[in-house]
């Protein structure tokens, strides 16, 4: 397989952001995943996996090792509402292949950037729909073992953007293939407030097509839908997760809101925990939508993704992250934590 050297990331992340992969390799077979896998090996390497580069913020050094971009193609579909895809497809390409087939599952996840394989890995979420409801199970390389696996949806340890792939197993696994378990014939979600309000007028049920269309229209309209040349979109998606807290710090929360006569909208988690909006605990700590330290910024249309405005260094995302984390602990007593990957850098503490 073809191994070459220096090769600049920025291009191939949606943040635009990253220096050089040392090595840098293209998997597209599962034979040259393991040859690559070998390669590293046998040199002492320190290995990477990029799949769409949708969830990453690259060091400006880039990266010292081997980065191995899987590019596995190939989707199928199988008669019971399984659809079978390699892990370098596109996911919104799976999206629409299911739509194809009115195979109900997926419609509330059109528009998200990156491919099959990052689905898993940080169980990818949105509009009231998360990939761990239909993800029947994953193909995977272990690495330790030097073998192929496969696991259950119950065997990931799906949580909220969290599985085994990025917490208690993170770097060990590569995936090829995931295998989504969906309805043909079902009902389209309606399950999120954005989506009720858009088709409140509606007489009749939307075709999972017309939910997926509203999605995308909806992720558009807030810089979340990854359109070339539109800065907002110049991100990692959401920056920081939303934060669980138990009652007691979300009631002490609801009383600042209170106070300060603003609306606030929580959601329960499990365990009698509370899930609050990070973009609503931003904003009141200070930091409105197209706020900018230098090059880095807050997206104007969306106060969850921090932005590349053009030209900005990793450093310049992580110092304003930590100044809005710093921000949002002062006010409200709560960390936040970050939702992407960082490669050669780290949010300060
Ligand atoms: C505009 C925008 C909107 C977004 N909206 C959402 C959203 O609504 N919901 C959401 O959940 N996310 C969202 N994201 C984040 C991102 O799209 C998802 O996390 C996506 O699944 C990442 O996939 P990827 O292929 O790009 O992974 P990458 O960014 O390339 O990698 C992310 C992590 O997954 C690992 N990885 C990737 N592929 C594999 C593989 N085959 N095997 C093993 N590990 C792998 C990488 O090593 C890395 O640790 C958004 C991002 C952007 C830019």
């Amino acid at each position: 397989m073809d191994i070459r050297e220096n090769i600049p990331l920025a291009s191939l992340t949606t943040f635009s952001i990253g220096g050089p992969a040392r090595w840098f390799a293209e998997a597209l077979t599962e034979e040259q995943i393991v040859e690559a896998v070998e390669w590293a090996r046998e040199r002492r390497v320190p290995l990477f996996v990029l799949g769409g580069g949708s969830n990453l913020l690259v060091s400006d050094a880039g990266f010292d090792g081997l980065v191995l971009h899987i590019a596995l193609r190939g989707i199928e579909v199988c008669a019971d509402g399984v659809l079978s895809a390699a892990a370098g497809e596109s996911w919104d390409d799976c999206v629409d292949q299911s739509l194809k087939f009115s195979w109900a599952g997926l419609e509330c996840l059109a528009g998200i950037p990156g491919t099959a394989g990052g689905t898993p890995v940080q169980n990818v979420g949105a509009y009231g729909q998360e990939v761990a409801s239909v993800i029947e199970s994953v193909r995977a390389y272990d690495l330790h073992e030097r073998a192929f696996v496969a696991f259950t949806a119950a065997e990931c340890g799906f949580a909220y953007r969290q599985s085994r792939f990025n917490t208690t197993d993170r770097g060990r696994f590569i995936v090829t293939r995931v295998d989504y378990k969906l309805r043909p014939g079902g009902a389209p979600s309606l399950a999120y407030a954005d989506l009720k309000l858009h088709f409140r007028d509606w007489k009749t049920t939307p075709t999972l097509v017309e939910v997926a269309d509203a999605v995308r229209t909806i992720r558009r309209s807030k810089g979340m839908l990854f359109v070339d040349g539109d800065t907002d979109c110049r991100s990692a998606g959401s920056f920081f997760k939303n934060p669980t807290v138990a009652q007691e710090v979300a009631d002490r929360v609801r009383a600042i809101a209170d106070e300060r006569g603003v609306a606030l909208r929580v959601y329960p988690a499990t365990d009698g925990a509370v899930k609050i909006p990070a973009a609503w605990l931003i904003e009141q700590a200070g930091f409105p939508k197209g706020f900018a330290r230098g090059q880095a910024g807050i997206s104007s249309r969306h106060t969850l993704a921090l932005v590349n405005r053009g030209g900005a260094a990793a450093a310049d995302v992580l110092q304003l992250a930590a100044e809005i984390r710093a921000g949002v602990e002062k006010t409200f007593g709560i960390r936040l934590e970050p939702e992407p990957v960082f490669v050669g850098v780290a949010l300060q503490a």
